[in-house]
């Protein structure tokens, strides 16, 4: 059977997503290994032990374990965490010396930075899915330190696979990063359509305790990249004014908590307050019924290397108005399931959302080919290619070398 080691340094498929680190990433391992496991292929998950009330080892599923590392104090914040990656690396290359596996797989930098050292100790070969690229970040106006930027340089020169979890990426790594067009792969992420489908309406709202007008729906961590400013403006300039903006998410990142105080005094400033509605996050599944409650789903993104959320709310039938960045281009198609917004123009949102919400028929349309599209997404998909690329790694059983 084989066996992958998958690297989770910062966060883990256990925490509870939409706040602080936690969010698409976490929701992206657990599926794509839980689904990995199901398809044969057993993986240990290395996170880093970030409280002391964790279990040394925990098992999700047959087949799927979480491994919590003891690698520096547990209360460390993310920006710190650079300083223990190679105790981390130290401490897996003890454990798999016991437990080998045959293929790593990193995700995000700081993971690929750990995998990068123990695949040349072990001559093992590298899988990397970055998530976000600190280049991008620069180019949208978030700076990273310089650290980062070499390191993912680093990992991508030595990674043997990369994967890119929409077209946007691939150009990016290869652009940006000057990866190899060959040893990039795209490959979507997935839903879980047994928990993401439509439903009615009403009951979803009863559900939620919501009775107000026309429901728009952002889902997410509030930080400036996510761009709740735009929807909160957007809102302002609907023609529907008993429409409802509600929130679901809470502060991420070093700039997240003035963030949430920018976008409150926004919403005071424009005089929004019985308008908004925010609501802590909420439990991954949970969150379907918030949205078959929804009329619509907003995501104004600077940038998103995939944007789950887009994929999760359209798989429950909602049409979604989302900025045209990253895999969002993919997953919204302009005019037939939603509506992709090229500048970061509340007004463009407005009225793309006034042309959903003022017209039942359109968006009926919008809705039922929203989960189609969705419907091509299983997060078997995913896991099967994964699977592929591993096992032809391992059998061509010759790592990129890059000393
Ligand atoms: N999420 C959640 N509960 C919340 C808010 C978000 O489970 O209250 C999940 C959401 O379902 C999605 C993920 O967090 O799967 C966010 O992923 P996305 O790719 O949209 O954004 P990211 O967090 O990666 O920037």
């Amino acid at each position: 059977m084989l066996h992958a080691g998958i690297i989770s340094l910062h966060t883990s498929p256990l925490t509870q997503p939409g706040a602080g680190d936690s969010g698409g990433m976490n929701v992206y391992i657990r599926e794509f290994v839980s689904s990995l496991t199901q398809a044969g292929v057993s993986c240990d998950v290395f996170v880093r032990r970030w409280t002391d009330e964790l279990d040394p080892i925990v098992e999700v599923e047959p087949g799927f374990r979480v491994i919590h590392v003891p690698a520096g104090p547990v209360d460390m914040r993310k920006e710190e965490l650079p300083g223990i990656v190679d105790e981390f690396t130290e401490w897996m290359l003890n454990w798999l010396s016991d437990e080998p596996v045959d293929v790593l797989h990193a995700n995000y930098w700081l993971s690929g930075a750990v995998g990068h050292q123990l695949k040349h100790v072990l001559n093992l070969p590298l899988v990397t899915t970055f998530h976000t690229l600190a280049r991008v970040k620069a180019e949208m106006g978030d700076h990273e330190p310089a650290v980062r930027m070499e390191a993912e340089a680093k990992v991508v020169a030595c990674s043997d696979v990369l994967v890119a979890n929409a077209e946007e990426e691939r150009r990016q790594l290869v652009e940006l990063y000057g990866a190899e067009p060959h040893r990039v792969e795209v490959v979507a992420p997935g839903v879980d359509r047994a928990f993401f489908s439509p439903g009615a309406r009403g009951g979803a709202r009863a559900a939620i305790g919501y009775e107000g007008g026309p429901l728009v729906l952002f889902v997410g961590r509030i930080q400036p990249l996510k761009g709740v400013d735009i929807a909160v403006q957007a809102l302002a300039q609907l023609a529907d004014p008993t429409a409802t903006l509600m929130i679901v998410g809470g502060a991420s990142g070093q700039e997240g908590d003035t963030e949430v105080r920018r976008i409150t005094e926004m919403i005071e400033a424009l005089g929004l307050g019985q308008r908004v509605v925010f609501v802590d996050p909420q439990p991954h599944y949970a969150l379907s019924t918030y949205y078959r409650a929804a009329d619509v789903l907003v995501m104004p993104s600077r940038s998103e290397s995939f944007g789950l959320v887009a994929l999760e709310a359209a798989a429950c039938g909602v049409p979604v108005v989302a900025a045209a960045v990253g895999g969002l281009r993919t997953l919204v198609q302009d005019g037939t399931t939603g509506y992709l917004i090229d500048e970061r123009d509340p007004a463009r949102y407005a009225e793309a959302i006034d042309r959903i919400i003022g017209d039942g028929e359109h968006r009926a349309a919008l809705a039922a080919a929203a989960e189609v599209t969705a419907s091509r997404y299983p997060w078997s998909g995913l896991a099967g290619r994964l699977r592929r690329i591993y096992l032809d790694l391992v059998e061509a059983a010759s790592p990129v070398d890059c000393s």
